[in-house]
Parts: C-alpha cells; sequence; structure tokens
C-alpha cells in the first residue's frame, strides 16, 4: 500500500517539526520557566555620608548571600515559599537588620518579633506578633500556614504552638546587640527631650509629628521581607522584623499584617513593605497594589507608584516596597533615602543596591 511506502517521509517530518519546534522555542527562550527574586532589608534615612566603606560592604555581602540563597532554591525547581524563607532566615540571621537577631529593642528593653508569609497560589497565609523567643519568626509564620486552621497567632499563644511544632526556644539574651541597645536609649532621650516640648506646648498639637525627629523617625525602619516567582508560575511573599525601636503597649506594626506588609496572588502581584507600619496598615499597601493590578489593570509600576509615592505621602509616612508580577518583573519603589534591596532577575542578573540614586549594582 501506498502510504506505508510514504510512512518513513511523514515520521521524519513530524519528528524534525516536533524538534525544529521545540527548539526554536527553546531559543527564543518561550518554553523556559521564568523565575526570579527580590529582597529587602529596609527602607529609611539611610545616606552614604553616614556609612562606612566597611559597613557597606557587609550589607552588600550579606545581601548578595540572602539573595543567592532563595533563587538557588528556585532554579532547582523549589518553591517561591521555600525560596522566600530561606533567603529571609539569613537576613534575620545578621545583626545587621531589624529582623531576628538584629531586632530592635521595646520601651521595656525586650525583643518583639512579627513576621508573615503568603502563598500566592492558594492565597493561604501564615502571620504571628510579638513572639519573644523565636530566632526565625519567619519559619513560625510558615508553620501557622501549614499546620494550623488558622492564619494570625500571637505572644504566648504563637509561642505554645511553637513548642508542639518542634521548634527550638532561645532566650531574650539572644536577640541582644550594643548597637540597638544603644539606638534605643538615644530615642528614649530624644523622646523624652520632645514630651517636655510637648507638654510646654512648644511642638505642634499632633502626636505624629514629635516622630520627625530624625533619630526617633530612623527608628522605624529595617524590616526584612523578599518576594519570589518559581518555576511553577507560583508567587510568594515574607516579611519578618523588630518593629519599632522603644514600642510599647504592645504595639504591632503592619510587617504581620496580610494585606498590609505582605501580600502574594497568583492573579496579580508578590509584595514585601518596609516602612512606617502606622501608615502601612491604614494604606493597606500590599492589598492595595495586587487589587491596583487585579481589578484595575495596572501594571506593577503604576501600582506600586500609585501607592509609595502617592498615597503613603499624602497619608503622612514613608517607606517602600519589593513587588513582583506574574512575568517576574520587579518593582522596588521607597520615599525614603534609601532602602537595602536585592534581585536577581529572570535572566539570572544579581543587583543589589542601598541609597535612593543607586542604579543598583550588578555583581
Ligand atoms: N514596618 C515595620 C513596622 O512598622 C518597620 C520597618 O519596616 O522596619 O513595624
Amino acid at each position: 500500500m501506498k502510504i506505508f511506502k510514504f510512512f518513513p517521509i511523514f515520521l521524519f517530518f513530524i519528528v524534525f517539526s516536533c524538534v525544529s519546534s521545540t527548539k526554536n522555542e527553546y531559543l527564543e527562550g518561550q518554553n523556559l520557566p521564568k523565575f526570579a527574586i527580590a529582597i529587602h532589608g529596609g527602607a529609611g534615612t539611610i545616606l552614604k555620608t553616614q556609612m562606612s566603606d566597611s559597613l557597606e560592604a557587609a550589607y552588600i555581602e550579606i545581601l548578595s548571600k540572602a539573595v543567592t540563597a532563595g533563587h538557588d532554591i528556585l532554579s532547582t525547581g523549589g518553591s517561591a515559599l521555600d525560596a522566600v524563607g530561606v533567603s529571609i532566615n539569613i537576613l534575620e540571621d545578621s545583626p545587621l537588620f531589624n529582623a531576628g537577631k538584629g531586632a530592635v529593642f521595646t520601651h521595656d528593653q525586650t525583643n518583639e518579633l512579627d513576621a508573615s508569609i503568603m502563598d500566592g497560589a492558594t492565597l493561604n497565609a501564615g502571620a504571628v506578633a510579638g513572639v519573644m523567643h523565636i530566632k526565625n519568626p519567619i519559619d513560625l509564620a510558615r508553620s501557622v500556614m501549614d499546620n494550623s486552621p488558622h492564619v494570625f497567632m500571637y505572644g504566648e499563644g504563637a509561642e505554645a504552638f511553637a513548642k508542639d511544632q518542634g521548634f527550638n526556644m532561645v532566650e531574650q539574651d539572644y536577640f541582644y546587640t550594643q548597637a540597638r541597645y544603644d539606638h534605643l536609649m538615644r530615642v528614649k532621650a530624644t523622646e523624652e527631650q520632645n514630651s517636655t516640648l510637648f507638654e510646654k506646648e512648644m511642638l505642634p498639637n499632633n502626636p505624629a509629628e514629635m516622630f520627625f525627629d530624625p533619630i526617633l523617625k530612623a527608628s522605624k525602619y529595617g524590616t526584612v521581607g523578599c518576594v519570589a516567582l518559581d518555576q511553577n508560575g507560583n508567587l510568594a511573599a515574607g516579611t519578618s522584623t523588630g518593629g519599632m525601636t522603644n514600642k510599647q503597649f504592645g504595639r504591632i506594626g503592619d510587617a504581620p499584617v496580610i494585606g498590609a506588609g505582605t501580600y502574594a496572588n497568583n492573579q496579580s502581584c508578590a509584595v514585601s513593605a518596609t516602612g512606617w507600619g502606622e501608615y502601612f496598615i491604614r494604606g493597606v499597601v500590599a492589598h492595595d497594589i495586587s487589587a491596583m493590578m487585579q481589578y484595575g489593570g495596572f501594571d506593577l509600576e503604576q501600582s506600586t507608584s500609585t501607592v509609595i509615592d502617592k498615597k503613603i505621602p499624602e497619608l503622612g509616612g514613608d517607606g517602600g516596597v519589593i513587588a513582583m508580577d506574574k512575568h517576574g518583573n520587579i518593582s522596588m519603589r521607597f520615599n525614603t533615602p534609601g532602602m537595602y534591596r536585592a534581585q536577581i532577575d529572570t535572566n539570572g542578573l544579581l543587583k543589589v543596591g542601598i541609597y535612593k540614586s543607586d542604579t543598583l549594582l550588578t555583581k
């Protein structure tokens, strides 16, 4: 039969066209799963004039190490959630950032830590606030998400859950750093001075104005966070912090509040915030950015710039975000003089930045 005579030729064409189309798509990069990661180590009054060369080098080194560790997870097919956790762990273990080891002191000279994580695929999330004996609060937030029916746990209850989950508890001494202690002393002295002026009606009749003092203002920043897109197209975001120096009365900031400091949704983007937490809660920053994309059809950069360059300053706050959309595009927006930040984009390019004027340093 004729058909059998031509069969080998058909077969050749079919195989050839499959191979060549795979090869073309491969060459054009269309078939390769994209993945990317970005981290921040806090936004604030970070000025080159106040930074020694060695400290700057130390920041660049740890930011590079953290973002690379997360990227390694993604490049071997790991999940965005795992990458977020691993990158944040490295920042939490460094005394340079206001999270984990480097957490700031409360008014009562304790350390109370907050963290949250969110899965963009399922919109599941976990968060903890006011924990005092957890070395890596982002891991506990993940455990709340994975191993409990709840989203948000605080204080002693969160720590009891941690013990049940087999977490090693650390003493408060673990979080002691001289730099954070000295900072608390300076902030307390400034606050005392300001409240005397306030009582004498020499300051504006608005308690928020008191925080415009540069030392008090600097007391608010240094949180760490991460956003990632994995090879399965899933986004995740996480944020971890010691909160704000001299905080009292169980104050909780935006970092553990889903929708304020952290949000992730595969339909839109992943966001982690840093800044003056009270304003980021009121501005529902992370969800606002996601909603602008999902319901308003804005792109990533339009969404982050509307919220960070307009909405938050208009409310009176400041800070920044890192955000990533489902294509792996990255936005790093902040309205402060600096933000510690690093990224490895979909082309595998590592960039690190500290100051506003930086074009990110390429490593
Ligand atoms: N947003 C954090 C808070 O208000 C502080 C920070 O970003 O460093 O607790």
